[in-house]
């Protein structure tokens, strides 16, 4: 295994940076991470490890923690808006994995894998209200400039082996190097998002996607189990809506309201499920522009290279925003550990991560995980329908399906094999 004589600095203590922390730390290999947040908070809403994803959480040893907080998923269920079931999906170990899916808080997520880092690898070794503003490298060496986050002081600056960018999609180390990169480019779609205490709907475990953007796709799933006394869970949900003007700024943390929504949905009380009821009863109403930025030519700058969102910003459907940092984050550990070169552990990361998510990147934008609705509503004009045989065959559905497993890397056979 190949020792790096310096520890190996990461930038952000999100999910690609706490998973990067975990891989290497399994690997032998010493690092620091630094975050801008002063403390780090369980923030955000809903989010989904699919079997590529839980499988590398699996090897962190991990999956026992998860279970304990999210949802084991059973499937993934298309609706059309008018409540009728156009295909069941079963997910995870259901759907003949060897690793479960799960629906969890991001916030949950973040906290599991902080709390093992900082049980394996010691809590000094994350260090937040340390804001990078830049770095720089030498032949040896690379180092990451800080400030606090809350005074803007100047903190010393921190020298590693590498310096790993972390830093999510507003990554300042990813615009010092493509300082003229182009402004995010908006899909045509804006999203709310909230998370409800409600009761179980179907079997408590089924992630539902319904109807096509226009008038609305919804897309609801439980993330917590058994809240309260009265068996409530927390539900999350997010409905997309075509529109021709982005919400202005792309910030998780952005409070939405519901009037710019709830109408088109209004009428979708299901047997199973009030949709609109479950809206408006919602703790908390975020929005945020579904956009995303052209993959990059290069990842790697010498001894600095970038990860996660920092590295392939993509529209957060399909799970993949979150899964893909998780999948870099095992990658770029195994390149470190049996290169001697640090660079050139950089350069074989780049080589097998940027292709992949690049076609990720790309996929969500055409062909995304939920195709199979955009497909129906053509078909039927968006009206009910008498038999959903009549509109689609099994094996079309199935296919569709497939093959954006395919693309983003989870496709059974594949995930068994390596
Ligand atoms: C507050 C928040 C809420 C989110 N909510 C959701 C959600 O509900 N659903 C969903 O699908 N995805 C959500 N995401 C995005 C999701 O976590 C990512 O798309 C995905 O997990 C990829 O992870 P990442 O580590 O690349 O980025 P992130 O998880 O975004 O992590 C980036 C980290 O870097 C830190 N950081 C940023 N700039 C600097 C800097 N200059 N110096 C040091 N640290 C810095 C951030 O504070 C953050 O902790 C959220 C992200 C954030 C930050």
């Amino acid at each position: 295994m190949a020792k790096l004589p310096l520890d190996v600095i990461i930038v952000g203590a999100g999910i690609g940076g706490l998973t990067l922390g975990l891989r290497l730390h399994q690997a032998g290999i010493p690092c620091r991470i630094y975050e801008a947040a002063p403390e780090i908070k369980p923030l955000g809403v809903g989010i989904n490890l699919l079997p590529h994803a839980s499988k590398e959480l699996t090897e962190l040893g991990l999956q026992d923690a998860l279970a304990e907080v999210a949802i084991t998923t059973t499937k993934i269920a298309y609706y059309n808006r008018f409540g009728q079931l156009i295909y069941n999906d079963p997910a995870g170990r259901h759907g003949g994995y060897d690793w479960p899916m799960f629906s969890i808080h991001r916030g949950d997520l973040q906290m599991v894998l902080l709390a093992a880092f900082i049980e394996r690898a010691g809590a000094e070794r994350v260090v937040t209200n340390h804001r990078c503003t830049g770095v720089e490298q030498e032949d040896d060496s690379a180092t990451a400039h800080f400030e606090h986050t809350t005074t803007k002081q100047k903190l010393p600056p921190q020298r590693g082996s590498v310096v790993i960018a972390c830093d999510g999609m507003h990554s300042v180390i990813r615009k010092q190097f493509f300082p003229d990169e182009g402004p995010p480019r908006y899909s045509g779609l804006n999203m709310w998002r909230g998370v409800t205490r409600w009761k179980p709907f179907l079997d408590g475990a089924t992630f539902v996607r319904i109807g096509w953007h226009k008038p609305a796709k919804v897309l609801i799933y439980p993330i917590r189990d058994n809240i309260d006394d009265e068996g409530r869970q927390l539900i999350n949900w997010v409905c997309d809506i075509e529109q021709e003007t982005p919400i202005q700024q792309r910030d998780w943390n952005r409070q939405g309201k519901l009037e710019d929504f709830i109408g088109a949905i209004e009428d979708w009380r299901f047997p199973w499920l009030d949709v609109p009821a479950m809206c408006r009863a919602a703790d908390q109403i975020l929005e945020y522009p579904m956009v995303d930025q052209d993959p990059l030519p290069r990842w790697s700058h010498g001894r600095v290279t970038l990860l996660g969102d920092a590295a392939h910003p993509m529209q957060p459907r399909g799970a993949n925003g979150g899964a893909q940092a998780i999948l870099d984050g095992g990658a770029l550990a195994r390149c470190l550990a049996k290169t001697p070169d640090p660079a050139v552990a950089l350069r074989a990361y780049e080589a097998e991560r940027r292709p992949a998510t690049t076609k990720v990147v790309l996929t969500n934008r055409e062909q995304p995980p939920d195709a199979i609705l955009h497909e129906v509503w053509k078909r039927t004009g968006d009206k009910p329908f008498r038999n959903i045989d009549d509109v689609i065959s099994r094996d079309e559905l199935a296919a569709m399906s497939e093959g954006y497993k395919q693309v983003a890397g989870y496709d059974r056979e594949r995930l068994r094999a390596g």
